[in-house]
C-alpha cells in the first residue's frame, strides 16, 4: 500500500509539479479528480483559461467542508485557492482556479429538492441545482420561483453569488431577493445556515457576494403559483425617450405586465420577417412594408401570465395597458407560448448557435446599471454615436425600482431609486478582423465605460472583472469596508473565488 502511495505520488508529481500528498489519500463521498479537467478551465466568457490541479466532484456537503478545511489547515502559505463552479456560464474566469482547486457543483446539484406547500411556499434546493431543472420539478406542484434570469441553464450558486436579474425584477427584486435561507460552506470549512434571522450578516454577505464568503450548498427559493400560459408582445419606437418614458410607466402601473424589459436595435436587417417566424403581427400589411435598415429603434418586450380561462380578461387588461403607449402603431406583433417555453427562450437560441458553432466563441459582454437621471445621456452617446450595430449580439434596456431590491445585500447599485440595466451581450467572431471581432467589441466597450466616467454618469458594472484592488474598491464604494470585513471573518486566508481577483491577484 505504502509503495502503490509513493509511486502515484512520483507519478502525480512528475505531472503536476505541486499536488500535495494528502489531497491524493483524503477520504471522500465522491471524489477529486486529477487528471482530464479541461472544462473546469472554461467558462461561457471564452478569454480566460486557468487549469486547476484538481476538481472536487463532491458527494456530499460534508465533502467541500472537509476539502477547504484540509487546505485551510495548511495555512496562509498554501497557494492553494478553491473555486466552485456552477455552470461555468461566467464570463472572466470568475469559475476558475489556477493551479488550484475547482468544486464542481454540478454533482451536489443531483441531490433532491424539498418542497414546502402551504402559506408561503418554497423548495430547498442544492447550491449546484439549475434553474431550468427547478422550473420543471417547481410546475409539478403548480408553483414557480419568482424572479428569473433570461437563461435558465446556470446554477442557484452561480446566480446568487451575483443577483440574478430579468424582466421579473421590477416587481419581485433579484433572485437574491427572492431566497429565504442558505446553507454555506465558509473559507475556513464550516457548515453555516443563514437567514434574515440567523446569521444574518453572513446571508447578506453571500447573495451577490461573488463567492467571496462561502460556497452556497443549499437555498431556500420562494415559490408562488405557475401560470399556465404567457402572451409574450413586442412593440418598436424610434425614439428612445419615448420608449424609456413608457418602460417606466410599465414598471409602476396597476396590474401591469409580468416581464418588462427592452432592446436596442441597430442596422439590423429583415427585422419584421424574422420576429415573423414566432410572432403575428396586428397589422400585417404596414408592418410587411417596414424597413428598419440603417434606423435605430427600440423594441418593448413584454408578457403577461395567464390560465387558459382568464383568457379574456387578460386580452383586456393588455389592450388597457397598451393603449397608454406610445409606440409605432403598426408594429405591434404577439404570440401565445406555454410558461416553460417564454422562460426557457434563449435555450432555443443557444441550440441554433450551437449548431452553427457560435455558442463557443469569446462573449466581451458588457453589463451596466445606469441611474435614471443620466439614461438619456447614456443612450445618446452609447447607442447613436459608440454603436455602429446590434448583428453581433442583443443590447438590452429595461428600468427596476430599485425600491423593490433588499439594499442590505452585497450586490452593488448606483445611487438612485430607478435605474436602468444596460447589456451589450457581444459575441466574437474568432477570424475576424472587422467590427465583430474581440479586438473591437473590447475597444468599444472601453470606449463606453470612459465615456460613463468623464460624464460622471455614476454607472456601476455588473459582472465586472477589474485587475486592481483599488478597482474594485471604487466598485463597492461605500460597502467596500464591511465587504473587506466580511472577508477577514469567513475567508480570512483569502481561499475562495480567486477568478473574481479581488483580495488576492493570483490568476
Ligand atoms: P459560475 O460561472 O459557475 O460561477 C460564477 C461565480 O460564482 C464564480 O465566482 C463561482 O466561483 C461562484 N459560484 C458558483 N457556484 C457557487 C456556489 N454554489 N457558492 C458560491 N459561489 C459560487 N445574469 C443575470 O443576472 N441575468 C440574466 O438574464 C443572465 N443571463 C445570462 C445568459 C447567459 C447565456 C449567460 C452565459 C449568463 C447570463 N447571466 C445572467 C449571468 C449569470 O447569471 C452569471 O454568469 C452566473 O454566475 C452564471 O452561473 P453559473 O452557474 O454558470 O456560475
Amino acid at each position: 500500500m505504502v509503495l502503490f502511495l509513493t509511486s502515484l505520488a512520483i507519478k502525480l508529481n512528475l505531472c503536476f509539479t505541486s499536488i500535495p500528498l494528502s489531497l491524493t489519500t483524503i477520504d471522500l463521498d465522491g471524489h477529486l479528480s486529477f487528471a482530464d479537467n479541461e472544462f473546469a478551465a472554461k467558462d461561457f466568457g471564452n478569454q480566460y483559461s486557468y487549469s486547476p490541479l484538481a476538481v472536487l466532484h463532491p458527494k456530499s456537503v460534508s465533502d467541500i467542508s472537509t476539502i477547504i478545511k484540509h487546505i485551510w489547515q495548511m495555512g496562509p502559505n498554501s497557494e492553494l485557492k478553491i473555486a466552485a463552479r456552477g455552470r461555468g456560464h461566467s464570463l472572466h474566469g470568475q469559475s476558475q482556479a489556477n493551479r488550484g482547486i475547482v468544486i464542481s457543483m454540478e454533482s451536489l446539484g443531483r441531490q433532491e429538492m424539498q418542497f414546502h406547500i402551504g402559506n408561503t411556499s418554497y423548495v430547498d434546493v442544492s447550491g449546484g441545482a439549475l434553474w431550468i431543472n427547478i422550473l420543471h420539478e417547481s410546475l409539478k406542484y403548480g408553483l414557480t420561483p419568482k424572479s428569473w434570469t433570461d437563461y435558465l441553464h446556470l446554477s442557484v450558486g452561480g446566480t446568487l453569488s451575483n443577483a440574478g436579474i430579468s424582466g421579473q425584477a421590477f416587481r419581485h427584486g433579484p433572485q437574491i431577493n427572492n431566497v429565504h435561507q442558505l446553507e454555506v460552506v465558509t473559507g475556513k470549512g464550516q457548515v453555516v445556515n443563514c437567514s434574515e434571522s440567523q446569521n444574518t450578516d453572513l446571508f447578506h454577505g453571500v447573495l451577490g457576494g461573488l463567492g467571496q464568503f462561502g460556497i452556497i450548498t443549499r437555498a431556500r427559493i420562494s415559490l408562488q403559483p405557475a401560470p399556465h400560459m404567457v402572451k409574450w408582445i413586442r412593440v418598436l419606437y424610434s425614439d428612445f425617450s419615448t420608449f424609456s418614458k413608457d418602460q417606466e410607466y410599465l414598471i409602476s402601473a396597476e396590474n401591469t405586465f409580468d416581464y418588462i424589459e427592452g432592446l436596442v436595435i441597430k442596422n439590423k436587417k429583415n427585422l419584421m420577417s424574422d420576429w415573423r417566424s414566432n410572432f403575428t403581427p396586428q397589422d400585417s400589411v404596414r408592418s410587411s412594408q417596414f424597413i428598419s435598415d440603417g434606423k435605430l429603434l427600440f423594441c418593448l418586450e413584454l408578457a403577461k401570465n395567464f390560465n387558459t380561462e382568464e383568457i379574456d380578461l387578460t386580452n383586456k387588461e393588455i389592450q388597457r395597458l397598451l393603449s397608454q403607449l406610445s409606440y409605432i402603431s403598426f408594429t405591434l406583433f404577439t404570440t401565445e407560448v406555454s410558461y416553460v417555453e417564454f422562460l426557457d427562450r434563449v435555450h432555443s437560441s443557444e441550440l441554433k448557435l450551437q449548431s452553427k458553432g457560435l455558442w463557443e466563441v469569446p462573449h466581451p459582454w458588457l453589463t451596466l446599471f445606469i441611474p435614471k437621471s443620466k439614461i438619456n445621456n447614456f443612450a445618446e452617446e452609447a447607442f447613436g454615436n459608440l454603436l455602429k450595430d446590434t448583428n453581433n449580439g442583443p443590447i438590452l434596456v429595461y428600468p427596476v425600482n430599485k425600491s423593490k431590491w433588499n439594499n442590505k445585500t452585497s450586490l452593488v447599485l448606483p445611487d438612485e431609486d430607478l435605474i436602468y440595466l444596460v447589456a451589450f451581450l457581444s459575441h466574437a467572431v474568432p477570424s475576424s478582423n472587422g467590427s465583430d471581432s474581440l479586438d473591437h467589441i473590447l475597444k468599444r466597450n472601453k470606449q463606453i465605460l470612459d465615456f460613463c466616467k468623464t460624464a460622471h454618469l455614476g454607472v456601476k458594472q455588473y459582472l465586472p472583472r477589474y485587475n486592481k484592488q483599488e478597482d474594485w474598491m471604487h466598485h463597492f464604494g461605500p460597502k467596500w469596508e464591511v465587504f473587506a470585513k466580511r472577508k477577514s471573518i469567513y475567508d480570512p486566508l483569502a481561499l475562495l473565488a480567486p477568478g473574481q481577483r479581488i483580495f488576492r491577484n493570483v490568476l
